[in-house]
């Protein structure tokens, strides 16, 4: 599409809401299967290492606008979700991403998504789990609207155009370390990550203006607020300032600070560092969830291996052959919290 001022646009413009999504107060607001979904155009993806990866046509950063009402850094589950969602309520919105814009910790999840979904669970039952594997350092409120809006998101997600798993028809939940009940939704058996990311990369590709390989290296700050960011290309050299009336960080973690890591290589701390950079408190750096189980060969990339094997009942055994999670914490051996396990 081409705008009045010559400017291509991936979605429509943006004074209108986007063609396949519905403003929230026209939805059903009951039942998910009334839950109207996005289908992504799945036939457009293409193989890379052995996973899938959509070919994207993405903007040189010379076609996007100068301003937009929000600036999205990073195309996670965190930053695609939150650019839908504006767009949702006819937002004007560009993501920049510093990677292929399926480059994210979030392709790389396996286990899946917890939500108190299944019969006789509740978000108060999650939420009591989730303070105990925290060992009282959990943010309550954090803790509480996460588990107690879940179910929600899990429908914004299906509306989305993810399919997670099902049997006789019913979602099938996994059980996982720490959670009283089984409450894990997955997709593509230990492809969770990759059905979000893939399906809601999709939908944000036809909505929103997205700059791939270009990276937020400064957030522009006017009288003591955020009000844009600065951006480099990597594969051009070019560098832009972009005008936001809102910027949303979602660059992920940091876990390429340590030697070993199953991160991609994008998750280098970004976000925190721009917004310290500009002034913004930062909190609880000294937490970093370190993953009990990971396959490690010689000369190849470290891989994840996903708590729902032990939540399927496997044990962990030293070289010695001796079971040693049971000398930890008798009650839930393998099954205790990660930073237990860890
Ligand atoms: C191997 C592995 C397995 C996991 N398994 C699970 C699981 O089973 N269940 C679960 O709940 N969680 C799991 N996680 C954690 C989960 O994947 C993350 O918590 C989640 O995906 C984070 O999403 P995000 O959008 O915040 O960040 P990410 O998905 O990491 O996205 C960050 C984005 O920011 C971009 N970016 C970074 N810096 C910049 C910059 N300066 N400019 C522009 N863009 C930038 C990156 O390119 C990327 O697109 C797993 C993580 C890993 C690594």
């Amino acid at each position: 599409m081409r705008t009045r001022r010559g400017e291509r646009r991936h979605g429509r413009g943006a004074d209108q809401p986007p063609l396949c999504l519905r403003r929230r107060a026209e939805r059903p607001r009951d039942g998910a299967a009334r839950l109207e979904r996005h289908r992504p155009r799945h036939h457009a993806v293409r193989a890379r290492s052995g996973a899938g990866r959509r070919a994207l046509v993405i903007q040189p950063a010379t076609a996007a606008r100068d301003a937009y009402d929000l600036v999205v850094v990073g195309s996670g589950i965190a930053g695609l979700y939150a650019a839908i969602q504006a767009r949702e309520y006819g937002a004007s919105v560009l993501i920049v991403t510093k990677g292929d814009i399926d480059e994210a910790s979030t392709r790389h999840a396996q286990g899946g998504i917890a939500a108190a979904v299944g019969p006789g669970d509740s978000p108060a039952a999650h939420l009591a789990d989730t303070l105990e594997a925290g060992a009282g350092l959990v943010d309550e409120e954090a803790a509480r609207i996460l588990c107690f809006e879940a179910a929600d998101r899990i429908k914004d997600l299906v509306r989305y155009g993810v399919h997670f798993d099902q049997t006789n028809g019913e979602v099938s939940l996994g059980r996982e370390a720490a959670h009283s009940a089984s409450r894990i939704l997955h997709a593509r058996g230990d492809g969770t990550g990759l059905e979000i990311e893939l399906s809601l990369s999709s939908l944000a590709q036809r909505e929103v203006t997205i700059l791939e390989h270009t990276q937020a290296n400064r957030i522009v700050v006017e009288d003591g607020r955020a009000a844009g960011i600065e951006t480099f290309t990597t594969t051009t050299g070019e560098r832009r300032r972009f005008g936001a009336g809102r910027v949303v960080l979602a660059t992920g973690g940091a876990g390429q600070m340590y030697r070993t890591t199953t991160n991609p290589v994008v998750a280098t701390g970004d976000g925190t560092a721009l917004a310290y950079a500009c002034g913004a408190e930062v909190q609880d750096m000294e937490f970093t969830q370190f993953h009990p189980t990971a396959l490690v060969l010689p000369g190849r990339p470290v891989f994840l291996i996903s708590e729902a094997v032990r939540g399927e009942g496997a044990r962990l055994f030293a070289t010695d052959g001796h079971r040693f999670m049971p000398d930890y914490d008798a009650e839930r051996a393998e099954l205790a919290p990660r930073d237990v396990v860890a």
